[in-house]
């Protein structure tokens, strides 16, 4: 029984010791067409984890990618300091 339980318990994923980089914690939704390319996400953001994208909204704005999602805090300033309401994060579940 002790060893069955000792597998069971190595499948189970756990946030707290498993790498980050495997456990985003927060998901950083962008909605491309409110985009303007201010950059102020990016710029804001203590952790570094949006970049500009390559990829251009109707507009022809390039919008941000969350290039580093694992190292997400879940601070939102992104969100809070977008003048377009073009991103926000919520926890990834
Ligand atoms: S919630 Fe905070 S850490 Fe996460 S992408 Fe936005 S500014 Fe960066
Ligand atoms: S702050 Fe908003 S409008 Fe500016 S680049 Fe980021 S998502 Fe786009």
């Amino acid at each position: 029984m002790g060893s069955r339980l000792g597998v069971a318990q190595a499948l189970i994923e756990d946030p707290e010791t498993d790498p980050p980089e495997r456990h985003p914690r927060f998901r950083i939704v962008v909605i491309p067409e409110r985009c303007k390319e201010c950059g102020l996400c990016i710029h804001v953001c203590p952790k570094n984890v949006l970049e500009k994208g390559t990829k251009a909204n109707t507009r022809g704005y390039r919008y941000p990618v969350p290039a580093r999602p694992e190292d997400c805090v879940g601070c939102r300033l992104c969100e809070f300091n977008c003048p377009d309401f073009a991103i926000y994060v919520v926890p990834a579940r």
